[in-house]
């Protein structure tokens, strides 16, 4: 995501670096160069604009602060205003006072709404909310399949016209799974509708009439980052045509460059509210304008690694798992591969990491992480008997030549993971003193 203008920006502040204060000239310098990077990550010209400006005034009467380098001070600037551009505060979901929630979904045909529409009702699931999707798009031959599979992986319900009985009307569709939804108790009613390849009257006719027909609480365009500039003038002619609340960016995670993330704010008026990142339907999340201010500046984005921790770690199986890190000894091959495991489900290991600051830097070793070597070690774990995950140290010769074959792999890689295992518990039993730790469960604090 958004690697240009990362590396962009992170370059032009490395080179205020050794300055001790800030000319005119630096200032006008450093904007120039912000300028030609926000236009090469195919910023919209009167964002760009307004943006430069914003950080030159900002510059100028920013000598006062004697705590911060001006180095330091250009970053706190741009990090604000890039903060401002996307958005400024979380926009969050608006619920109606009355269930159920419309939520309707817009945008042109392969914006990704469909999978949004998954993405959104696992999302709202996990949330402890009733979600039901409507397949609404009847247009797309294959539409009302592809949101029931996608609603079956999401674990959600949904409401679509019986297959077969002809091209049904979208409209119809959608009023009635109002009232489905009422009587069912779903509390969300999510809208998939139509979209074509290009904006045409017809299409934005056929929204409309949907809109008005269900009164959505929230309308959300959906937009395919990877399009950038093109983003702007499709928003343009969706909020003449239909209106809409919020924007959902999908494609993220082909978007290296980020000029429809950083513009269709500013030309819309609307936030930003969710941002897809992949094609699975966990690759998806709640849009916060200063967390990807942070990512771009490559000064990580901690909170949201915290969060996917959180919702990852079942909290009973953290407080067990601490206290035998506490005790320093047990920890037994078997913890070992279910402390990995549980980083694994995290997500890849290269997303994690990038999510830490100065990561950006990395890129090239972060793309080298292959989350299969990690595969591996488990397979080899899993090769051995409960005897030999409880007490490593019975794995003699032709044990190791008996796990290397059932894990096909070879004997000098059973090896490593063996002293690479009595590596870490010599280190946790140092780090423990075998007293525990403070604060930990069977710990002394
Ligand atoms: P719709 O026509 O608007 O309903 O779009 P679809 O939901 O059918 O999506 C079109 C294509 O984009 C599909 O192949 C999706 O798998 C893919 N897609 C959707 N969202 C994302 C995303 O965030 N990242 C990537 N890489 N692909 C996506």
């Amino acid at each position: 995501m958004f690697e240009t203008l990362s590396d962009r920006l992170t370059s032009v502040f490395s080179s205020l670096r050794s300055k001790g204060r800030l000319s005119e000239a630096d200032i006008d310098a450093t904007c120039r160069e912000i300028r030609i990077a926000l236009l090469e990550a195919d910023v919209a010209l009167p964002v760009v604009r307004a943006f430069v400006a914003q950080v030159k005034e900002r510059a100028r009467g920013a000598e006062v602060s004697q705590a911060l380098n001006p180095a330091q001070q250009v970053v706190k600037i741009v990090n604000d205003e890039l903060i401002e551009v996307l958005g400024g505060e979380t926009r969050r979901l608006r619920f109606a006072k009355n269930p159920p929630t419309v939520i309707m979904l817009a945008g042109l045909q392969g914006s990704g709404k469909t999978t949004l529409a998954g993405k959104l009702g696992r999302w709202l699931r996990e949330q402890g909310h009733a979600p039901l999707l409507v397949a609404a798009d009847l247009q797309r031959p294959n539409a009302v399949q592809q949101l029931s599979v996608v609603a079956e992986r999401a674990q959600v319900a949904v409401f679509a016209p019986e297959p077969g009985n002809g091209v049904g009307d979208p409209v119809d569709v959608a009023r009635r799974s109002i009232e489905y939804a009422r009587r069912q108790q779903h509390d969300i009613v999510v809208i998939d509708t139509a979209g074509r390849l290009g904006i045409d009257q017809e299409m934005m006719k056929q929204a409309a009439d949907i809109r008005d027909a269900v009164s959505p609480d929230e309308i959300l365009f959906v937009v395919d980052a990877m399009i950038g500039q093109d983003a702007v003038t499709t928003a343009q002619a969706f909020m003449e045509g239909v209106g809409f609340d919020g924007v959902v960016l999908t494609k993220l995670d082909g978007d290296a460059r980020g000029g429809a993330a950083l513009s269709v704010r500013h030309i819309t008026g609307r936030p930003i509210m969710f941002a897809s990142t992949g094609e699975k339907l966990e690759d998806f999340d709640a849009f916060h304008p200063d967390r990807m201010a942070s990512r771009i500046l490559d000064m990580g984005d901690i909170l949201t690694l915290i969060e996917q921790a959180q919702k990852t770690f079942d909290e009973e199986q953290a407080a067990k798992m601490a206290g035998k890190l506490a005790s320093g000894d047990g920890f037994t091959l078997d913890d070992f591969l279910e402390q990995m495991m549980m980083v694994r489900k995290m997500g890849p290991i290269k997303n994690l990491l990038g999510m830490m600051p100065g990561m950006g830097q990395m890129r090239d070793q972060l793309n080298q992480i292959d989350d299969r070597d990690l595969d591996r070690v488990a397979a080899i774990i899993r090769s051995m008997t409960p005897e030999e995950r409880a007490d490593p140290k019975i794995i003699n010769g032709s044990r190791r030549a008996r796990i290397a074959r059932g894990s096909g792999v070879t004997v000098t890689e059973v090896n490593n993971l063996v002293v690479r295992f009595f590596d870490a518990q010599k280190m946790m039993k140092r780090l423990t003193g075998g007293m525990g730790l403070p604060g930990m469960p069977g710990g002394g604090g």
